[in-house]
């Protein structure tokens, strides 16, 4: 892949045509009341766009041209086949528009022009190639019924899906709903987050061209507490697919309940803990892998390994050799190719990040303070050692580059100290030891647990949380069951 040079991509953002407006039944309009908001870049510190502030009235709108083609039945009840084809073709579209596409990721969300190329726009193509190519093959049940009747056991698309994401990666989450909603039949209405409205506004664009039908994909821009809420509260809203916030995640259940009890799919919060054994079979491995966990998208993942369980005996080598890998990940201007680490989203996020911080330093020893550098929205990598596992530190989903560590004695210590978070997302083990990583990974309460690894996977696996990480599951055929209704067709014979 060729990542270019810094010029090349400073030349490239200087001209990029952005796109601002909702997408609603096949094309881009302003808001009802023509309003809008300033999409701010993290590393330019400035107004990137004025972007459609979509509200009430434009999501009223936009679920309205979902119903109705829904209910036309040139998508929901094409053959799987056809669906396939569009699918497909938008995939591919994707993937022609990689550079673009990656490049309005990185100016408007600040991570590294690197990852945005590598990881976030192939993963959102494949996700949307992954669910075309398995939709054609995926079959019905017939019941074991006594031979006077014949009973099927049929998924059908739903209806109208509103999809909602955050924005530590705005492409790549909104594709691991859409790949499966689309292609079971359903509509859709997503809303991206107000900090990365970009690149699903230019993904409405390949969609139609791919052939997606009008009011099939919609795009309303606009804020949680209007254009989310307005989605959340409505009516004609049967499923809201949700990644984000713990918090807000609480708030979609209740609004759920408050109106037309639509399905409510959760992919919230996470402070997942990375356990590390005397044995671990290759600790420079280890030590690379934890970095990564916790320093890739500058710790804005939900699965982040954000607390790392230290066997004792192993601890004092494995942070000094932390330490010196912490070194490649310095904050850097995320259109340079060669930078690792990025951008935090936003300013007041830099703050709530350094809050933590300093809350931090007056109990336990800080190894690593990212605080100084250049950048007023970064922060580079920071570690804690030593950490009481019941403080903020080791408690709250601090979102950034902030590793939390904690030294442990025995198998069953370090099991507590992994589950003691009212989040169960991810989980890793480190160990040589067949029988106690099966051990451990059966035992701890997390929706993907990884053996001496940190958060591989593909599509083919599902990803979701335990306790307060969510309830649904995206990615692999799992994430099918989110967009589909399971219908009984019982039918009596005549003897
Ligand atoms: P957030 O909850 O603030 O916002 C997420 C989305 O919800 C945004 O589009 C926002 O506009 C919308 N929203 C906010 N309030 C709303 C409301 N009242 N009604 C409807 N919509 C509303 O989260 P964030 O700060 O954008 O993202 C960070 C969070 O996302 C972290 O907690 C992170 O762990 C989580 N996350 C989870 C996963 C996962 O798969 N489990 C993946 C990535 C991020």
């Amino acid at each position: 892949m060729d990542f270019h040079n810094l010029a090349y991509w400073q030349e490239k953002a200087k001209n990029i045509a952005i796109e601002t407006r909702l997408f609603i039944n096949g094309e881009y309009s302003a808001a009802a009341d023509n309003s809008v908001f300033a999409t701010i870049a993290p590393a330019a510190q400035q107004t990137l766009a004025e972007v459609a502030r979509g509200k009430k009235a434009d999501v009223d709108r936009a679920v309205q041209a979902a119903r109705s083609a829904f209910e036309r039945g040139d998508w929901s009840q094409a053959s799987p086949a056809q669906r396939k084809a569009v699918l497909n073709k938008f995939a591919n579209l994707m993937e022609a528009h990689r550079e673009e596409l990656a490049l309005l990721e990185t100016l408007d969300t600040g991570k590294p022009i690197r990852h945005s190329l590598r990881d976030d726009i192939p993963g959102a193509a494949r996700a949307i190639r992954w669910y075309a190519e398995a939709i054609d093959k995926v079959y019905g049940e017939v019941a074991p019924t006594g031979g006077n009747e014949l009973a099927m056991i049929v998924r059908e698309p739903i209806g109208v899906i509103a999809a909602v994401v955050p924005w530590n990666f705005p492409l790549l989450l909104a594709c691991w709903k859409l790949g499966p909603a689309l292609a079971s039949g359903n509509s859709v209405v997503l809303k991206p987050s107000e900090k990365s409205p970009l690149s699903a506004l230019r993904l409405a664009g390949l969609a139609k061209e791919a052939g997606l039908p009008d009011g099939v994909f919609n795009v309303v821009s606009g804020f949680g507490h209007e254009a989310g809420q307005a989605l959340a509260r409505h009516p004609d809203v049967e499923v809201i697919t949700f990644t984000g916030s713990t918090r807000t995640g609480k708030q979609l259940l209740k609004d759920a309940g408050d109106s037309n009890m639509k399905r409510v799919w959760l992919e919230a919060g996470g402070k997942s803990a990375n356990i590390v054994f005397a044995d671990c079979p290759d600790l420079q491995k280890a030590v690379n892998a934890t970095a990564g966990g916790i320093f890739y998208n500058q710790g804005q993942v939900c699965i982040a390994g954000t607390r790392l369980l230290l066997e004792e005996s192993i601890a004092d080598r494995f942070l000094d050799l932390l330490k010196e890998q912490a070194k490649g990940w310095q904050p850097g201007n995320p259109l340079d190719p060669n930078t690792a680490m990025g951008m935090l989203i936003d300013n007041s996020h830099a703050d709530s990040v350094h809050s933590f911080i300093r809350a931090g330093e007056a109990h336990s020893t800080l190894l690593l303070d990212g605080r100084k550098n250049p950048w007023p929205a970064a922060v580079g990598p920071t570690i804690f050692v030593d950490v009481d596992p019941a403080s903020a530190l080791s408690q709250e989903e601090i979102f950034g580059p902030v590793l939390v560590v904690t030294r442990f004695k025995t198998e069953e210590q370090a099991l507590a100290l992994a589950n003691d978070s009212r989040y169960g997302l991810g989980a890793a083990v480190w160990t040589r030891d067949l029988s106690r990583a099966h051990r451990i990974s059966r035992r701890l309460k997390a929706g993907s647990v990884f053996v001496n690894n940190y958060n591989d996977g593909d599509m083919t696996v599902p990803f979701g949380g335990y306790k307060q990480s969510g309830n649904g599951r995206d990615k692999s055929l799992h994430a099918l069951e989110k967009f589909t209704e399971l219908k009984t067709i019982w039918i009596a014979l005549e003897s």
